[in-house]
């Protein structure tokens, strides 16, 4: 389906781009990360993280019983849907402390992977992606895990197919690392860095970057609008 192969290509990608900031790995940090902004770059959604760690805190205790107008006052700042993005925050918390005992880290570690990844999808817009990249970077598991920008990438460059729904597309993506990557966690988290920052900086969703890009001669070029 493609001419490339993944490892040169997540080999290439890493050793051409900048490094990237130390990845986020505890997991409520995360949810609570994605939860601040809606399709927002990262500088500004990290202001609104340091904005929820600062006037509110990360404890989802904290978060539980903070005013509604206090949380709004972050989530208006961080784009569309911010009172379901608030209620994202307050529900997220709600399940750290009914069924984690106030720390989602520790719950995790002590489940095998299905349960793990069973109590991950109790959060609210977490789905596989999420709960992936949670597993992974949280170093619960060795998973393979893309994002949105990556999966775009790997579509075009002819690794996987474009399903009718994203979750198909997904599972796809991540059979594909899991075959024709490595299997270390070092690797894995490596490819979704890699991968996300290619779909970012060059692969983006409207207007791919395909003369800049390092793999233009090979690169299948199924420019795909939905993804
Ligand atoms: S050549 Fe274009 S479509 Fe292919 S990976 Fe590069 S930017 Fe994306």
């Amino acid at each position: 389906m493609t001419r490339l192969d993944l490892k040169e290509v997540v080999a290439e990608l890493a050793a051409s781009q900048a490094p990237a900031r130390a990845p986020m790995t505890d997991p409520f940090e995360i949810i609570l990360y994605e939860a601040v902004g809606y399709l927002i770059d990262d500088e500004p959604r990290q202001v609104l993280f340091e904005a929820l760690r600062s006037q509110i805190g990360l404890d989802p205790k904290a978060i539980v019983s903070a005013p509604d107008e206090a949380l709004l006052g972050i989530t208006r700042r961080g784009g569309m849907h911010p009172d379901k993005r608030a209620e994202r925050l307050r529900s997220s918390a709600r399940i750290v402390l009914g069924a984690c005992g106030g720390d989602l880290a520790a719950a995790l570690a002590g489940l095998p992977l299905a349960k793990a990844r069973a109590l991950l999808k109790q959060f609210d817009g977490l789905g596989d992606p999420g709960a992936d990249r949670i597993l992974l970077f949280g170093g619960y598991a060795a998973v393979p895990a893309v994002d949105s920008n990556g999966l775009r990438a790997l579509v075009r460059m002819g690794f996987c197919l474009e399903r009718p729904s994203w979750s198909s597309t997904y599972k796809d993506a991540v059979a594909v690392l899991a075959s024709q990557g490595e299997p270390e966690r070092e690797w894995l988290m490596s490819a979704w860095l890699a991968l996300r920052e290619h779909g970012k900086a060059l692969c983006k969703r409207s207007r791919p970057q395909c003369l800049a890009c390092p793999f233009d001669e090979l690169c299948a070029h199924a420019v795909t609008s939905s993804l």
